[in-house]
């Protein structure tokens, strides 16, 4: 087999997209090339730019045959900014490509057999669909300040104001901060230097509601001219909760850890289906309110929950998944590491009256085994919706160790989904339904939620 260098020129057929949204496409000689900006079913000219021992990376240099499935994307940044990977995929193959993704991992990686899978379910409208917005704020080149979105796998921002899966209201707050920063010489943050006051906007609207939030993440205590940012920015309709974020460290990490209310309330509230839910800057909320609900519904199906039933939810947030429970079933328990979102659970829960839920605050690989040790805890479900690393070992061991009839796993990364589900078939779970749930359009993301049951 002839070596392969970098500067070699091939013509090679996309068959699949990788983590970033890059073509993957194999040499005759079956060596891999990622090709950046390339699709499935693209025939394309590539450079070798980089090789290592079994792959390579390609330069896409023109299409021999264009995939049928692109489209032109309305956004004019998409292929620059690390926000939206697939917008010049056709939405129903967008769909496609995340659902033969999840039944690969699962199959592959999970070893899972003789499961229920419906097509992935996706949005009428993929548009302006986000609720939630973090814009980093900088200087380019020219000394301009600048707001927007990374460049993928960068930290150069690429100055956007409107951004086609955003609320359309953040043009206006944003534009409202840059004008008063402009107007009374606040300095937006220099990573390089960590000198600088203004680090990122964050933003938040209420689908249902309308309230409007808008928290600064600043590098200080405080920020100059208070009043005229708020004078401004309270002029929004909606606007509810206007805070600072201090965040002093040199970190990438977006937020730090306490939040000072400059205006109104400490929160925005909203709602998923009939329940309303209060969010404070340092909560997990999901980013797709109309497809949280399609989510959440399914969770609530495929729990199956009869009454007299207890259930915990593990990773609860600020208690979305758990309120939605409490409404069949007799007593819910949630646990969540970021104290504020369990601050925020209990207000929802007496907001939404109900008394058959408690929550605790702390690591769920901790909570849950001690109190199954302590107390004897039960469960009837278990619902999980952990962050992308997927479940902590020490939990899933506690899990099978309770043997709830029903597990209800609810994931952000199928990879760990996967490898999870694995590990509870060998330890006495059967895999039964799995449904993916579309929340991020354009992106390589897809949420999914898979039902478990116990093998008698
Ligand atoms: N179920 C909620 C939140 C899911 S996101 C909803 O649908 O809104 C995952 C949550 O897990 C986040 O709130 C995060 O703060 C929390 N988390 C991360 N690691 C954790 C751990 N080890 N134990 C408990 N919660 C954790």
């Amino acid at each position: 087999m002839a070596e392969i260098k970098k500067n070699d020129e091939f013509v090679i057929e996309i068959m699949d997209l990788g983590a970033d949204g890059e073509g993957i496409g194999k040499l005759e000689n079956g060596y891999t090339v990622f090709v950046k900006d390339a699709l499935i079913g693209d025939v394309a000219k590539i450079k070798i730019i980089k090789t290592k021992k079994n792959y390579g990376y390609g330069r896409l240099m023109s299409l021999v045959q264009a995939s049928p499935f692109r489209v032109e994307a309305p956004c004019p940044v998409a292929r620059a900014c690390g926000g939206c990977q697939i917008m010049h995929l056709d939405y129903a193959e967008q769909l496609k490509y995340k659902e033969n993704k999840l039944r690969n991992l699962l199959e592959r990686v999970g070893k899972v057999k003789d499961y229920e899978m419906a097509p992935v379910i996706g949005m009428k409208e993929p548009y302006y669909y986000r609720n939630k917005a973090q814009f980093p704020v900088g200087r380019n080149k020219d000394g301009m300040i600048v707001t927007g979105f990374y460049a993928g796998r960068t930290h150069s921002i690429i100055d956007t104001t409107h951004c086609f899966i955003q609320h359309p209201l953040n043009e206006t707050l944003v534009a409202l901060v840059r004008n008063w920063m402009e107007s009374n010489g606040v300095e937006p943050y220099d990573e390089s230097t960590g000198r600088g006051l203004v680090r990122h906007i964050l933003t938040r609207v209420g689908k249902r509601t309308g309230e409007v939030m808008v928290c600064l993440v600043v590098n200080g205590k405080d920020i100059p001219a208070r009043e005229a940012l708020i004078g401004a920015l309270t002029k929004v309709e909606g606007m509810t909760s206007i805070s600072l974020n201090v965040n002093r460290e040199k970190t990438n990490v977006i937020l730090g850890p306490t939040v000072k209310t400059l205006w109104g309330k400490d929160y925005i509230t909203d709602y998923i289906g009939d329940i309303c839910y209060q969010i404070s800057p340092l909560s997990f909320y999901q980013v797709n309110p109309e497809q949280t609900q399609v989510l959440y519904s399914k969770a609530l199906e495929f729990a199956g929950l009869k009454a007299g039933d207890v259930v915990w939810d593990l990773y609860c947030g600020i208690g979305t998944i758990s309120l939605f429970l409490a409404q069949k079933a007799a007593r819910v328990y949630g646990v969540e590491i970021v104290p504020q979102a369990i601050e925020d659970a209990k207000k929802n829960a007496e907001l939404n009256h109900m008394d058959n839920v408690e929550f605790f605050v702390g690591k769920a690989e901790e909570v849950l085994p001690r109190k199954y040790a302590e107390d004897g805890v039960y469960a009837d479900v278990i619902v999980v919706d952990p962050p992308r690393k997927g479940c902590d070992a020490a939990l899933l061991e506690c899990m099978v160790e309770m043997k709830p009839e029903r597990i209800v796993y609810v994931s952000c990364d199928p990879a760990t989904l996967a490898r999870d589900v694995h590990y509870l078939e060998e330890h006495g779970y059967k895999v039964r339904r799995v449904q993916g749930v579309d929340m991020f359009p354009h992106s390589i993301h897809c949420e999914v939620i898979c039902l478990l049951d116990h093998v008698k």
